[in-house]
């Protein structure tokens, strides 16, 4: 289970499908159920890169917010 309101690093693993807002700039993207079976960690954002090294958050830095 995961609370909406949680935030997620952009190098954690990806724990359920659903909508995540970046904390910088809202971007909301949608992560379908099969792309969490494949284990996949989160990504930077693609539009302020927030996630990344030199981005508006880095790797070390929460970015995705769980909005259910
Ligand atoms: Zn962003």
């Amino acid at each position: 289970m995961v609370s909406i309101g949680t935030t997620f690093k952009s190098t954690e693993v990806i724990p359920v499908a659903g909508r995540y807002q970046c904390v910088v700039c809202k971007l909301v993207v949608d992560v379908p159920a099969h792309v969490v079976s494949m284990g996949k960690t989160f990504f930077a954002c693609p539009i302020c890169h927030a996630g990344e090294e030199g981005g508006a958050k880095g790797p070390h830095e929460e970015v995705w917010e769980y909005l259910g």
